[in-house]
């Protein structure tokens, strides 16, 4: 592996030399204070993660906890759905990507559901989220940042319906949350989960779920997945402990990463996320590429990954060519998932992306799209980033 490679995949994204060093420190028992103190360090950073993602850095919730398990974001979200309709009810499901499509497949293990589905890349239609919820509905899944297309959803606004019918939210803030805003009360959010190995900057293998004060009287113990029963973790991290053996090299590296978001500040990350995701599209556009999808509104875009779509030439069966140049110069980028391989790339700046690295993300793509025979012009690109990377 090259000493500059840069993985602008998102996720895992790259992890910070103090993180990789905590997590070969000499092992230790989960059950002794030493990784007490590991596990009081990791949640209270990332708690404060959970709590204060506002441009303004105050706090969106009123009370809750952050619990952190062994295992990535799908476990979240499978204890997210599991604890409230473990035995069964009603999921209704946003869908117009596939993480959103993930949550409405792990609710159907456990649940009726009812898919509000938009195409991938679609603004969700919230007069069918409307219609679709009632006053039966459990629990209203929805995810905030799809990773799949690019696309920041409406997690206020399905927020509104979830509580006008009196039905629990659950939300993925995988992408999101930590290097994105994410209000808690104010959209009306149960349950939020996230990831390590996104926008915390960590290793992958854990998630983080933030259960708020309101809903656990709600949560069902009896009925909840074994191994992510939430009441149980909630007894548990009273005493900075897990019901199970904890992956301690990864907790003390998730505790290393969340601290540096601290002494960053999520004021700071969140406008630095956004300058970033602005410089990648402006960099793109500039070049004469065309983001996925086309939207009139600027707010809808995602602020903590680019997904643009191939041009002709590098489209199709001419993507993997143009994949390959990407790699070739030391960075690695994400083709489509699903029906959009060979229609898009993406591109992530979650985590501690500098400017420089932004910079040359956006010179690699056009160099390669140059290599694999599409006219794009590169230096009037790589000039927009660095201009919007320096307002
Ligand atoms: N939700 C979103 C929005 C994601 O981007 C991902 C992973 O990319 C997941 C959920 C699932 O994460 P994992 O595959 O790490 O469980």
């Amino acid at each position: 592996m090259r000493e500059d490679f840069l993985l602008l995949n998102p996720g895992p994204v790259p992890v910070a030399r103090e993180v990789r060093e905590a997590m070969s420190a000499p092992m230790v028992s989960h059950r002794s204070a030493a990784f007490e103190a590991v596990y009081e360090r990791a949640q209270e950073h990332v708690e404060y993660v959970f709590e204060g993602s506002t441009p303004s850095g105050d706090t969106t919730s009123a009370g809750g906890t952050a619990l952190l398990l062994n295992g990535t974001a799908t476990m979240g979200m499978e204890a997210a759905v599991g604890n409230l309709v473990g035995d069964g009810g009603e999921v209704v499901a946003v869908v117009n990507g596939k993480f959103g499509r993930r949550f409405a497949r792990v609710a159907e293990r456990y649940a009726d559901v009812t898919r509000v589905t938009a195409d991938w890349g679609a603004p969700v239609d919230l007069d069918a989220v409307a219609d679709a919820v009632t006053t039966e509905t459990d629990v209203v899944t929805m995810v905030h940042n799809e990773t799949s297309t690019g696309l920041l959803n409406p997690v206020d606004a399905v927020g509104d319906i979830a509580a006008d019918a009196d039905a629990r939210y659950v939300v993925d803030g995988v992408t999101s949350i930590g290097g994105d805003e994410f209000r808690i009360d104010d959209w009306g959010v149960d349950i939020a989960v996230t990831d390590a190995q996104k926008a915390l900057a960590a290793p992958p293998g854990l998630s983080a779920v933030y259960v708020t004060d309101d809903v656990v009287p709600a949560l069902d113990g009896e009925a909840a997945p074994f191994y992510e029963d939430i009441e149980w973790h909630l007894r548990k991290a009273e005493s900075n402990q897990t019901p199970f053996t904890s992956a301690v090299p990864l907790f003390r590296g998730l505790a290393a990463a969340a601290a540096r978001i601290r002494e960053e500040g999520m004021a700071d990350r969140i406008a630095r996320h956004r300058r970033q995701a602005a410089a990648f599209r402006d960099g793109f556009h500039e070049m004469g590429l065309a983001s996925f999808p086309e939207l009139n509104d600027a707010a809808a875009y995602s602020n903590t990954l680019t997904a643009i779509r191939l041009p002709a030439g590098a489209r199709g069966a001419d993507a993997a060519a143009f994949m390959d140049a990407v790699t070739a110069r030391g960075v690695s980028i994400s083709g489509g998932q699903g029906h959009l391989g060979g229609e898009i790339f993406r591109v992530s700046n979650m985590g501690q992306l500098t400017a420089q690295q932004v910079v040359r993300g956006v010179r690699t793509v056009g160099d390669a799209l140059d290599e694999v025979g599409v006219d794009v012009a590169v230096h009037d690109g790589v000039a927009a980033a660095r201009a919007t990377l320096e307002q």
